[in-house]
């Protein structure tokens, strides 16, 4: 419901305004959460774009100029780019203001923007779990953030009335907010997004490297499962870059424990073990329903897609 009384913040700092900073300039303004929304990005033809669109009240040209007076800083740039964002804003930032992020891992973040932040604004990195696999300003929308998860990494010794107030506007914008540390958030962002991306990544890397038609049978048969690998593994490359050289030993922990339990289901595929396999796919059937009863996803069969009517038949 959007904010009739005054709003929370004055003056909301977007910095990188692509899938997520857009989202949240959208969701912001839509529900009254900041008095001002200004916004910028690396590029002129992004902040040409935002400006197109009319998501911000103002697009300036530097990270600098967007957080003077701010009361809430966000870095929505890629996870390899905050350290820098970071020493550029160092110094003109506001005291009280909150500072966050929206980065996919949290130690490396905190690693690389800390250093370069006054003592007089409260540091608190986020990492809403929600996304598409569209960047760029115009793949935003304002409700990517409902009934999806933020996480909250609040370093020790920030003020709990700080990390209630970013908390607050979150949850203003549909989310569900989690507090928990650095290390844990990257260690559960390996299993339940990382790796699987890691594997999307390579299962149609492998299609792409097969013999051509081989590979174009790929594609034409992809409704057997391919195709849903395909989603995740169209996700921007310079994002994912980023988040694998950044939550390195997390992913390496994970990958290990995955490998171990390919190990063995190659080798009930190997003894015709057809226990061990259906055990393990009747347990995986059951994750997948945790996830619909929790809301994560939609209960609509194959995926919500639209089927195509029946052929007429013939007389
Ligand atoms: P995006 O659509 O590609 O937008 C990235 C924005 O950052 C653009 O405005 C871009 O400016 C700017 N930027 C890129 N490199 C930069 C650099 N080196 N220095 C300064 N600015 C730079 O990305 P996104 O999906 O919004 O992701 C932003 C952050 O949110 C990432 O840290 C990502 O890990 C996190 N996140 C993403 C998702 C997701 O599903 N996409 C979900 C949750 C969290 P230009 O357009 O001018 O290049």
């Amino acid at each position: 419901m959007p904010v009739t009384s005054s709003p929370p913040f004055q003056r909301l700092a977007l910095i990188g305004t692509g899938l997520i900073g857009s989202s949240i300039a959208r969701a912001a303004r839509a529900q009254g959460l900041a008095a001002e929304i200004v916004a910028t990005a690396r590029s002129a033809a992004t902040r040409a774009r935002v400006a197109e669109l009319g998501i911000a009240d103002h697009v300036v040209e530097t990270a600098a100029e967007a957080v003077r007076d701010a009361d809430l800083v966000i870095a929505c740039v890629p996870v390899g780019a905050c350290g820098e964002i970071a020493r550029e804003i160092g110094p003109h930032l506001a005291p009280g203001a909150i500072v966050s992020d929206a980065g996919s891992v949290k130690g490396a973040v905190i690693r690389d923007m800390a250093p370069h932040l006054p003592r007089h604004v409260h540091f608190i990195p986020a990492h809403p779990v929600a996304g598409t696999e569209n960047s760029g300003p115009d793949a935003g929308f304002a409700e990517l953030f409902v009934n999806r998860w933020c996480i909250l990494t609040p370093p020790d010794g920030v003020a709990p009335e700080a990390v209630e107030r970013l908390a607050a506007f979150w949850r203003a914008m549909g989310a569900d907010v989690e507090i928990m540390t650095a290390a844990h958030h990257d260690l559960v962002l390996a299993v339940t997004s990382h790796l699987p991306h890691l594997i999307a990544y390579t299962i149609v890397g492998t299609a792409d490297e097969l013999a051509e038609v081989t590979c174009s049978e790929v594609l034409k048969f992809s409704a057997g499962g391919f195709r849903d690998f395909t989603r995740i593994a169209a996700s921007d490359p310079v994002m994912w870059r980023d988040v694998f050289l950044t939550n390195k030993e997390a992913v390496l922990e994970m990958l290990g424990t995955f490998q171990e339990d390919l190990s063995r289901l190659t080798r009930a595929i190997r003894r015709g073990d057809g226990i061990a396999l259906f055990d393990h796919f009747t347990r995986t059937r059951a994750i997948r329903r945790g996830i619909v009863s929790m809301g994560q996803d939609s209960d609509s069969v194959d995926f919500g897609r639209v089927h195509p009517t029946l052929p007429k038949a013939a007389d």
